[in-house]
């Protein structure tokens, strides 16, 4: 539509709209420079790992030795890895609706079965551990977890993180942590991941963490896992049949953005809380519409149920109809396995948000 030359405001994308800093950029061209052209270790470069240990001390609160980290090309290369060495064919995954749905079909890839447990809006999107334990079969194996999460902004607090690794000691299961949206938080949500809760939960945890969401790095495709050591080795044994090292230079340039000033990251993040805040003072000008207070990440996670059933069959067709009549694209939240609802990002500046907000405003009357 856009190239046809119509004014189509884009609120589905994944990505921060800011360029990545002059810095990172700085470092890779500085690598290329240089001649870090040819092959590294499948694992990463060790100026990475190094660089990674430095950050999992400083930010995470945990240590861990070299031999623990694997870098893939994205934290999503990194999950792929990870469901290919814990799950066999029939093994079971647990995973929190709504969920980002690159989770269930990487475990499909892996012949694993998504078992999925609902959450909800009233409870922040924090799941219930009556409801884990009532999933939980001989066949789990893992329990995956996404906090800040996309698509909700859901964010889990000490005591759920506490509450969930609890249940995977009692059943020996291993925790995916994919904490890519560690760094945007709002409304002074402290992020707690699984691996600095202590030994004994670190000792089952794959964290996943990358560049792309802090450092505004998508295009790079930089991503690390921080694992016990034989998971870690396992995946790096796939990696290596698979696409060998990520690229070099972008690793220079990862490195070079974990160690670079914390006020890059702090100015992008008021950034979102900036748009967070006034998203969600225009979208809750719009009668029947459900706008949950997102904690984390950068998505407004709507209710949209009010509007279905009759014109506009489900959320599917709503985001069409948005599409086609107001030329906003959004997600439906069908995708994410929460139907009634629709992912409306806001990486995008103010007056797009104000514009977008206003043109759903006006799409959505008439249709309740
Ligand atoms: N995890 C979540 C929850 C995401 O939303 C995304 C991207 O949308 C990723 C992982 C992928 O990150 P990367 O760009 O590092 O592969």
């Amino acid at each position: 539509m856009k190239a046809r030359g119509i004014d189509v405001l884009s609120f589905a994308v994944g990505e921060p709209d800011f360029n990545t800093p002059e810095p990172i950029i700085e470092a890779a061209k500085k690598a290329l420079d240089q001649g870090m052209t040819k092959y590294a270790p499948s694992r990463g470069l060790p100026l990475l790992i190094e660089a990674i240990q430095r950050k999992t001390e400083r930010e995470n609160g945990f240590s861990c030795q070299a031999n623990q980290v694997v870098v893939s090309c994205g934290a999503k290369h990194c999950l792929y890895n990870a469901f290919q060495v814990l799950l066999n064919p029939g093994d079971e995954a647990i995973l929190f609706a709504p969920f980002w749905m690159t989770y269930a079909d990487q475990v499909a890839l892996a012949d694993g079965i998504p078992v999925i447990v609902p959450t909800s809006a009233e409870n922040g999107f924090q799941p219930d551990a009556a409801a884990i334990e009532s999933a939980i079969t001989p066949r789990t194996k893992v329990i995956v977890c996404n906090s800040p999460s996309n698509p909700t902004g859901g964010a889990w607090d000490r005591a759920t993180v506490e509450a969930v690794a609890a249940i995977a000691e009692r059943h020996n299961l291993t925790i995916v942590s994919d904490e890519i949206y560690e760094h945007l938080t709002y409304d002074g949500h402290q992020h707690t991941g699984f691996a600095q809760l202590g030994p004994e939960t670190a000792s089952r945890t794959v964290t996943i963490l990358g560049v792309s969401k802090t450092y505004s790095m998508t295009g790079w495709r930089i991503g690390f896992a921080i694992s016990p050591p034989e998971i870690a080795t396992a995946m790096a044994n796939i990696q290596d049949q698979v696409t060998s090292n990520a690229t070099t230079f972008a690793q220079a340039g990862a490195a070079a953005a974990l160690d670079s000033d914390p006020a890059l990251v702090q100015k992008m993040a008021a950034t979102f809380a900036e748009r967070r805040a006034f998203g969600m003072q225009q979208l809750r000008k719009i009668d029947g519409l459900g706008v949950p207070s997102p904690k984390g990440a950068f998505y407004f996670f709507l209710d949209v149920s009010r509007f279905l059933g009759g014109e506009i069959a489900d959320d599917c067709a709503l985001a069409e109809h948005l599409l086609d009549k107001a030329h906003i694209a959004t997600v439906p939240g069908s995708v994410f396995h929460a139907p009634g609802h629709i992912r409306f990002s806001y990486a995008a500046g103010l007056d797009t948000i104000a514009e977008g907000a206003r043109r759903l405003g006006d799409a959505l009357k008439g249709l309740q």
